[in-house]
Parts: structure tokens; C-alpha cells; sequence
């Protein structure tokens, strides 16, 4: 089979771009032009579309893996959700919290020190106020970007143990080129009205999100799916060949293509394709991503926390954050109970020792000794996902690993696209941007 653009993938990314191939053809079709080439399949291995943020039902609850928050930093994409989801999503206001010297401070941190232990504000204000923090950190990195930014103390109280602890990673190795979108930087002014009381003000990109009013984050996805409409499911792309622009599937369908547009994990890419130059496969070998072990649990007591996550960058909780969709997703939880999520975060250098038996105990101990529940209380439903690629770990190698990868890509028409196939820190807005923008490159020749 002959396909112009063959997308793999029917995660956002794949999706996005398909609904933008979709969008694009109906212009050129009224123009009489070009608009054979827009035209795609999308291949997916599994039977069911929206790759990381679909939902699943359990015993009455909705859970997604992890929690899956539509953030809106543009204009196109607030407008889409609004236009095409309506009433059927809900705009919220973050109450997101940080559980640190056995107290809960508003997110973010370093903008709300009220409630701290009075010599741990002294530290972070002390820090903050200091010009000479510099001189000892290595350019480029995460950890004089925080000793910059925020002084010894916040960097010791809250940055640099909550990205250790997430990352998995000492953090001199992490470097400063995903921090401006995730983290936010209050001016010492703000830093100062959240010290003596509950700040007013709120930061960074999640302060509002939009959540489905019934039935998850995968609302959206199919939405986003009932635009499109060459989707095969279940077919696994097990073998590309870049030379003769084929791929192959499990069951030994061959598809030629012109473009080929992946949202495969790049370091699996690098295993499908048969032809690939030796030098650049080396490049692949310096990628590096956690994982996450996603808890979802059903408790049967209503109202266990008024909150809607909380985050943990002490090394006594197993989890780094947990969240609890009952707060802005009611209709997932059966009345008289609620629901948690807990993620965990572990790497190919830093194991997660457990079996699932013991996890659930620490896991459950941890939340006893917060006080979130107690040790009477029953859990009924119990969910595990692993997520194997979860976040893209920007490394001091990333940026020239990447570079050189998706340049030798391009040049053999296949565009790398989404946050695993691309290899970026994207959200769901993000890889419905990349989406579109990878059709435009498509349709531009
Ligand atoms: C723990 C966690 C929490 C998150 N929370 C949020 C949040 O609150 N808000 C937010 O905006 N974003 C969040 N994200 C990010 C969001 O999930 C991703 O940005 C987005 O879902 C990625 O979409 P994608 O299409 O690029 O990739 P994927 O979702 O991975 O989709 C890829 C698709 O390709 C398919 N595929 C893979 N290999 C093959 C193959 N060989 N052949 C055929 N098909 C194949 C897969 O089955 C899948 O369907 C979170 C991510 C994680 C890990």
C-alpha cells in the first residue's frame, strides 16, 4: 500500500497531525491544489486510541495514568477545547500543595515559605537575599541555575531534592534547558508576600486547567480522533526501511510512504529502522528517560483531602507527588469514597525494588504517616500502570544527541514528532501544537 504520509502513532501527536492533515486538505481541495498531500494513515499497535492520556474505568472509578490536566498556554488550543469539548470540560483553579518538615505550603515553594519552620524561611529568605552564590556551579546546569535564581536555601529546602528525587539524578547533571515553561520564578517581592501569609498571587503554566466533566482526559483524545478518519489499530510498525521508505507491520503489512511521521519512543525508533548509518545509532545510546510507576487507588471514605495535588522532595515518602481527581473530577469517584493518584519515579540507574505487594504497603504506610488516611481504612480498587517512558531527561547531552538525530531524520523525510517520538518535555498542549506544526512542514514541501 502506497500512503503520502504514513503516521505512527495515534497518541495526541499522531492524532493532532492527522486532524491538521484533515483541516489542511478541506483548504486546499476548495482551492483545487495540493491536496493529495494531505493525505495519511495513522498506524497504532494497541486497539485503543490516545497512547498516554487515555482513561480506564475500574469498579466505578475513571482514572488516568498519572493525572492528565489540560493546560492552555495558547490561544489556538484554548480555543479548539472550548469550540469543540464546550461545556463538556471545566476550567479549575489549581490548589496544589508541597508537604515538607511535616507541613503543607502552598505551591510553588519558592514563592509561598508561609507555614514553614521559622529557621527554614530564615535559610530560604537568607539565600535569597544573597548576591555571592555562584562562583562554585558549572555553566549551563540546573543546579546554578536554582543557586541563581533562588538562593542556597530554597535550592536546599525544595529545588534540588525534588528534582534528585524525580529525576532519579544528581541534579549538577541536569541541565537548564527545560526549566523556563515548568518552573515558576517570583520576583523577590512575591517571595516576600508569601512569607508572611498565604500568597495571592499565582504562577506558572497549571494556576488553571481545563478537566472533562465526565469520563477523563480521554475525552478529548476522542474528540480529537472523531476528525480522523484513516486510523488502523492493531498494527505494530516492527521494521522501517529508510532507503525504500517502507514500514512493516506484526502481521507483515507493508506500507510505502513519502513522509513518515513517528511518534515511537526515538530510542525505539532506532531499533525498527533496518538501514540505519552505525555513527548515528551511537547518538541513540546518550538518551536517557525516567519512568513512572502510576498507584491509582480507590478509598472508601469521602473526602480524604480538600487538595488537589501535593508534592513530596523528601526521601521518607516513597512517591514525589500525589493528586486526588475526586477534587476536580467528582463524577470519577463513586459517592462516599475517594480517589488517589501516587507517582513514583525510577530510571535505568536508579531501580524500583519492590513487588507490587510491597509497594502498596509503603505506599500506604507513607500516606498514614502524612495523615492522608488511616490505618482503618479500606482500599478496594488498587491499579498499577507502569509507565516506562514517562519524562525526557535534559541531560548536558540532550541537546546534541537530539540535534544530530532528527537532523539525519529529516533528511530521510521521517519527522520525529511528540514527547517521546521527538524526544521534548511536551505536555498534551504541546504535542497538539507539534501536531499541527508537523503538518504545516508536510504540506509547505
Ligand atoms: C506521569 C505523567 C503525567 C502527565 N501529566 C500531564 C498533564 O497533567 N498535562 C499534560 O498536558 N500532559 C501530561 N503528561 C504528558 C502527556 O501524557 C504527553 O505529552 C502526551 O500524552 C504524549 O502524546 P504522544 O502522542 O506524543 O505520545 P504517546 O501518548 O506515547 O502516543 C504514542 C502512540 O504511538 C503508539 N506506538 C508506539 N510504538 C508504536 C509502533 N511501533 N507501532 C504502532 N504504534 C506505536 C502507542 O501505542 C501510542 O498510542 C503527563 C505524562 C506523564 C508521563
Amino acid at each position: 500500500m502506497r500512503v503520502e504520509n504514513l503516521i505512527i502513532g495515534a497518541g495526541i501527536t499522531g492524532l493532532s497531525c492527522a486532524y491538521h492533515l484533515e483541516k489542511l486538505s478541506k483548504k486546499y481541495e476548495k482551492r483545487n491544489k495540493h491536496s493529495s498531500r494531505c493525505n495519511y494513515l495513522i498506524l497504532n499497535n494497541g486497539r485503543e486510541i490516545g497512547g498516554l492520556a487515555r482513561s480506564k474505568e475500574i469498579g466505578g472509578f475513571i482514572f488516568d495514568y498519572s493525572a492528565h490536566l489540560l493546560h492552555c498556554k495558547s490561544s489556538y488550543f484554548y480555543n479548539w477545547l472550548k469550540e469543540n469539548l464546550g461545556s463538556e470540560i471545566v476550567l479549575h483553579k489549581r490548589n496544589a500543595w508541597i508537604y515538607s518538615h511535616g507541613v503543607f505550603t502552598k505551591y510553588p515553594f519558592q514563592a509561598n515559605l508561609y507555614g514553614l519552620p521559622k529557621n527554614v524561611v530564615k535559610e530560604c529568605l537568607e539565600g535569597l537575599l544573597n548576591p555571592d552564590r555562584l562562583k562554585k556551579y558549572e555553566k549551563n546546569s540546573f543546579e546554578r541555575w536554582c543557586y541563581e535564581k533562588f538562593g542556597s536555601g530554597i535550592s536546599k529546602h525544595f529545588m534540588l531534592p525534588y528534582n534528585r528525587k524525580f529525576w532519579t539524578l544528581d541534579t549538577k547533571k541536569l541541565s537548564d534547558e527545560w526549566i523556563d515553561e515548568f518552573i515558576p520564578q517570583p520576583a523577590i517581592r512575591d517571595v516576600l508576600d508569601g512569607t508572611f501569609e498565604y500568597g495571592h498571587k499565582e504562577f506558572g503554566y497549571h494556576s488553571k486547567f481545563f478537566y472533562p466533566r465526565k469520563g477523563g482526559v480521554e475525552v478529548f483524545v476522542k474528540k480529537l480522533a472523531s476528525f480522523c478518519r484513516n486510523i488502523m489499530l492493531d498494527e505494530d510498525v516492527v521494521a522501517i526501511n529508510i532507503e525504500e521508505k517502507w514500514a512493516e507491520t506484526k502481521k507483515g503489512k507493508k506500507f510505502y510512504y513519502k513522509n513518515l511521521i513517528s511518534t515511537v519512543p526515538l530510542v525505539q525508533l532506532k531499533d525498527l529502522i533496518v538501514d540505519m548509518s552505525r555513527q548515528i545509532k551511537g547518538e541513540f545510546l546518550k538518551l536517557r528517560h525516567i519512568s513512572v510507576i502510576n498507584v491509582n487507588l480507590g478509598v472508601k471514605r469521602k473526602s480524604i483531602s480538600n487538595k488537589d495535588w501535593i508534592y513530596f522532595p523528601e526521601d521518607n515518602y516513597i512517591f514525589y507527588r500525589i493528586g486526588f481527581p475526586m477534587n476536580f473530577a467528582p463524577t470519577s469517584t463513586p459517592r462516599e469514597f475517594s480517589s488517589i493518584y501516587i507517582d513514583i519515579s525510577y530510571s535505568d540507574w536508579k531501580f524500583l525494588e519492590y513487588n507490587k505487594e510491597d509497594l502498596i504497603e509503603i505506599v500506604r504506610a507513607d500516606l498514614i504517616k502524612i495523615g492522608i488516611i488511616d490505618d482503618v481504612d479500606e482500599i478496594p480498587i488498587v491499579d498499577i500502570n507502569d509507565i516506562k517512558y514517562a519524562y525526557i531527561v535534559y541531560d548536558k547531552k540532550w541537546a546534541q544527541s537530539r540535534g544530530d538525530i532528527v537532523g539525519y531524520l529529516n533528511k530521510k523525510s521521517i519527522y520525529p514528532a511528540g514527547r517521546f517520538g521527538a524526544w521534548k518535555y511536551l505536555s498534551m498542549e504541546g504535542c497538539f501544537l507539534e501536531g499541527k506544526r508537523v503538518a504545516e512542514h508536510l504540506i509547505s514541501g
